[in-house]
C-alpha cells in the first residue's frame, strides 16, 4: 500500500495511516527513505504510536494508540494543506481553491472543518505572506523562495548573491551546467535590459556564450 503523506501546519511531512497521523521521528538511512514516524498525540494524549517505512512502504506499526483514529480531524488537515500548497502555487480564485479541495470529503471531515470564512481568510493569508516575499519592500527584506532557487530537476539554479546588506545588491541565476558551458565557450556576451528588470531592480544583466555557431543565454544578473 502505498504511503499518504500530507504536511503539517509547519510544511513538515505528515504521514496518514488507518486514521492516526505521524511525524517524522528520526531518519534511519536516507538512501532508502527509512523513516521512524511517532503519532502526532505523541505530547498531548502520551501516545505511544509508532510506524517504521522504508522506500514507500510501511515495515512495521506498533498500533498501541491511547485514543482512538480520527478520520474526520484528518481529512480536515488534508484541506488544510491543499489549501496552502494550491493559494501559494496557483492563480486560483479563492472559491475555485475552497471547491477543489474539499471536493470528496467525508461527511465526517466536512463537520470537522472549520467555518468558511476562516478557510477563506486562510487562503488570503496565504497569499498575502507569499506576495510580501516575492514582492518586498527593500533589497534588504529580498529572499529567494526556494522554487525560484531550484529547478523541478533539484538542480540549483539561484548561484550567488552579493548579500542583503550590499546597496547594489546582485543576484545570479543559472545552472553549475551553464557556468561550465561558459568556461569553454570563445566568445562571451552580454546584454542589459532595463524594461523587463524585476521591481527594486535596476536592471535585467544576461551573459550568453557562443560555441560554434550556436549562442546561448547562459547567465541572468
Ligand atoms: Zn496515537
Amino acid at each position: 500500500m502505498a504511503l499518504t503523506i500530507s504536511k503539517t501546519n509547519k510544511d513538515k511531512p505528515l504521514l496518514i495511516l488507518s486514521g492516526y497521523t505521524y511525524i517524522i521521528e528520526r531518519i534511519t538511512d536516507l538512501k532508502t527513505e527509512s523513516y521512524t514516524w511517532r503519532c502526532t498525540k505523541y505530547t498531548e494524549s502520551k501516545c505511544r504510536g509508532l510506524v517504521h517505512t522504508a522506500e514507500g512502504k510501511v515495515l512495521r506499526s506498533s498500533d498501541i494508540h491511547s485514543h482512538g483514529p480520527n478520520h474526520g480531524e484528518i481529512g480536515a488537515r488534508v484541506v488544510s494543506a491543499s489549501l496552502n500548497q494550491e493559494a501559494k502555487e496557483t492563480k486560483q480564485s479563492t472559491t475555485e481553491i475552497l471547491c477543489s479541495a474539499t471536493q470528496g470529503l467525508s461527511l465526517e471531515a466536512v463537520s470537522s472543518l472549520p467555518q468558511l470564512n476562516s478557510l477563506k481568510k486562510k487562503v488570503r493569508c496565504v497569499r498575502n505572506k507569499e506576495d510580501r516575499v516575492i514582492n518586498p519592500a527593500t533589497l534588504t527584506d529580498l529572499e529567494i523562495p526556494q522554487k525560484y532557487a531550484v529547478l523541478p530537476s533539484g538542480e540549483q539554479f539561484f548561484l550567488f548573491d552579493s548579500g542583503s546588506e550590499e546597496a547594489n545588491r546582485v543576484l545570479i541565476f543559472g545552472t553549475q551546467q551553464n557556468v561550465k558551458h561558459l568556461k569553454l565557450c570563445e566568445h562571451w556576451f552580454s546584454d542589459g535590459t532595463f524594461k523587463i528588470s524585476p521591481l527594486l531592480f535596476e536592471q535585467l544583466f544576461v551573459v550568453l556564450g557562443k560555441s560554434g555557431d550556436v549562442t546561448v543565454a547562459l547567465l541572468f544578473c
